[in-house]
């Protein structure tokens, strides 16, 4: 018996009203979205506060682990469960399905797989698996009240499973969800979702992707609240090498699993990179640099669409990341800097790392564009009105070169 249908739970805040079925659609659309890339013939429909995944009867091509996987990767959801779909049928019928669920989901329980006969009067016994029924009736034509089926199909899970399972409706290993619609389901693990807000349900934003642990982070955040990305990053050839490059890319398509398509702009920054080291003092290299960075990545947004930028910076972690570095970097940009991360120790970012799957990919060894060109003591606390100053040297050329670079960039169509 394999189970051919997924029912995906999300949170209710925030959608009250009109906004219920943008939400809706747009939660459909991202699911559609990630069973693109699974194996298997999928529809998704929505229906009374509900979206399931139903598999085509025929097929026989899915995994149903896959599925799950790509399914723990859409924003806005909070729960998948794996259900069992049957007619509605009579009573019996609906705990006769229920004791097959119970033993083809609870098989490798220990309980469930002892063979050995028992002892129908003897008492549960210690590893028996404690249950409850909970049924819910959205189709109230149906004869029998909720708490009736509940009866009915705790009864026979004990009959069918005498001293291996036992009632408990306090703390119950084994919740069992009976819903009467439709159809019956028949459903008891949740797997949690990552939670937040479909992609596309708040805007976009353009990202600005190194190849370090911290960039991808802030993206999959600000993806996470519903917002659609895109990316700029900075090489510099041939100081930068193209494995550099490829490894941002490699980002950019782990990130993109949970986001959905990003357009990534890789940019020439050499060229403004060695006027800035020819022309300006080098304590302040880091911070001009990462000033024409934002005025490029911002020219991006507005070609994209966008609102805003996304950075990995976090208070303090280096000498750029000052809060008088980040009023200076903050001032070259006129949108909105989005920070997810400015209030978190490195620890924490590794953590968020592993566990959305791009850190094995960025602790790669391959040298970022700045890490060529950093002064051996840059300034910590520049100040804004110096850095400006300093700037100044480059008016002549500076303009013709951040169009040029912005021309010759090119996007790469990540899926
Ligand atoms: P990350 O791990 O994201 O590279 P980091 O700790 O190395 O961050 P910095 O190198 O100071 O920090 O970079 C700060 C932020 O500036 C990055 O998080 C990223 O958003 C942006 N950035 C830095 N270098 C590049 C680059 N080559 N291309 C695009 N964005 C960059
Ligand atoms: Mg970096």
């Amino acid at each position: 018996m394999v189970f051919r249908t997924f029912l995906l739970k999300y949170g209710e805040i925030g959608i009250k009203g009109k906004n219920r079925g943008q939400f809706e659609d747009a939660l459909a659309a991202q699911v559609r979205h990630a069973l693109s890339k699974v194996e298997g013939e999928f529809e998704v429909t929505k229906e009374q506060g509900r979206i399931y995944v139903n598999v085509a009867e025929e097929d026989d091509s899915f995994d149903p682990d896959e599925v799950m996987e790509a399914l723990t990767r859409v924003f806005g959801l909070v729960g998948i469960c794996q259900v069992l779909k049957v007619p509605v049928g009579d009573p019996d019928q609906i705990a006769e399905d229920a004791v097959r669920y119970i033993a083809q989901t609870y098989s490798m329980v220990p309980a469930l797989k002892d063979t050995q006969p028992v002892d129908k009067e003897a008492p549960a016994r210690p590893d028996a698996i404690s249950f409850k029924v909970h049924t819910r009736r959205a189709n109230k034509q149906y004869p029998m009240s909720s708490m009736e089926v509940d009866a009915l199909v705790g009864e026979r899970l004990l009959d069918a499973f005498p001293g291996k399972m036992k009632v408990d409706v306090h703390h119950p290993d084994v919740m069992l969800y009976i819903e009467i619609r439709e159809e019956v389901y028949i459903y008891s693990k949740i797997v949690p979702g990552p939670g937040g807000m479909p992609v596309g349900t708040n805007g976009r934003a353009q990202l600005l992707l190194s190849g370090g642990i911290d960039s991808p982070v802030a993206g999959w955040m600000i993806a996470k609240r519903g917002v659609a990305l895109d990316a700029t990053y900075f090489h510099a050839p041939p100081y930068t090498s193209e494995r550099a490059k490829q490894k941002v890319i490699d980002l950019a398509k782990l990130v993109a699993r949970y986001s959905g398509p990003i357009r990534l702009h890789v940019v020439n920054f050499t060229d403004i990179q060695l006027a800035i080291y020819d022309k300006c003092p080098h304590d302040e290299l880091t911070i001009i640099m990462r000033r024409y960075m934002m005025k490029i990545a911002e020219e991006f947004a507005r070609q994209d669409g966008s609102m805003g930028l996304i950075t990995g910076e976090s208070i303090g972690q280096v000498a750029s990341q000052t809060i008088q570095s980040l009023v200076c970097t903050d001032d070259a940009a006129t949108m909105p800097v989005f920070r997810p991360l400015i209030g978190f120790d490195k620890q924490d970012i590794i953590d968020l790392s592993l566990k959305i799957g791009t850190y094995d990919t960025s602790i790669q060894p391959f040298e970022d564009c700045c890490t060529i060109f950093v002064a051996k003591h840059p300034v910590t606390k520049p100040r804004l009105d110096i850095i400006r100053k300093s700037e100044g040297r480059l008016k002549d050329v500076i303009d013709e070169m951040l169009e040029e670079a912005v021309a010759k960039a090119e996007t790469i169509r990540i899926t």
